[in-house]
């Protein structure tokens, strides 16, 4: 059966099946990770991660959202100009991170309230609850693209430059 959401409450999960999964209280379940998909949520998501701590090194703005799904990521920002002024410049940065093959070092900041962070080399720590790869080479490559979301409304795009999982 399929899991149609989750959600943390109070440190518990809750999931949820379609209508008619038949279950009942104190049923045993087996449960399996869709590992293609949350591999590459995984990459994105740090990949997501990184352009923005690059990005607000270099600039002062706003972000005014973030969305991470299996074939994209996406951050909105608030920006007076065409943010892809600033690409080449933070691919060359992201790439050399990239290559550099940097461990990422995750861990609780606060165990009772469930509070994690990732660090990696040349940054500080970054407050996060999500899953992460183990280093910097497997995120992998990417390729950015600007759109332009109304006025003042920058989006940055962010794809695998490589869709290979392991
Ligand atoms: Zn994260």
């Amino acid at each position: 059966m399929p899991v149609v959401n989750s959600e943390i409450v109070d440190n518990l999960i809750y999931y949820t099946l379609p209508d008619g999964h038949g279950l009942l209280p104190g049923d045993e379940v087996h449960m399996e990770i869709d590992w293609q998909r949350r591999y590459r949520l995984m990459r994105l998501h740090f990949a997501a991660e990184l352009i923005l701590e690059l990005i607000m090194r270099e600039l002062h703005m706003e972000k005014i959202g973030a969305h991470i799904a299996e074939t994209k990521a996406r951050i909105d920002f608030i920006y007076h100009e065409n943010i892809s002024f600033i690409f080449e410049k933070l691919l060359t940065q992201y790439n050399q991170i990239i290559k550099a093959d940097k461990p990422i070092k995750t861990d609780f900041s606060d165990v009772n309230s469930q509070r994690r962070y990732w660090e990696i080399e040349g940054f500080s720590k970054v407050p996060c609850g999500g899953t992460h790869v183990k280093s910097t080479a497997e995120v992998g490559f990417i390729t950015l693209k600007r759109i332009n979301i109304g006025s003042a409304k920058e989006r940055i795009e962010i794809r695998l430059a490589s869709s290979d999982c392991h």
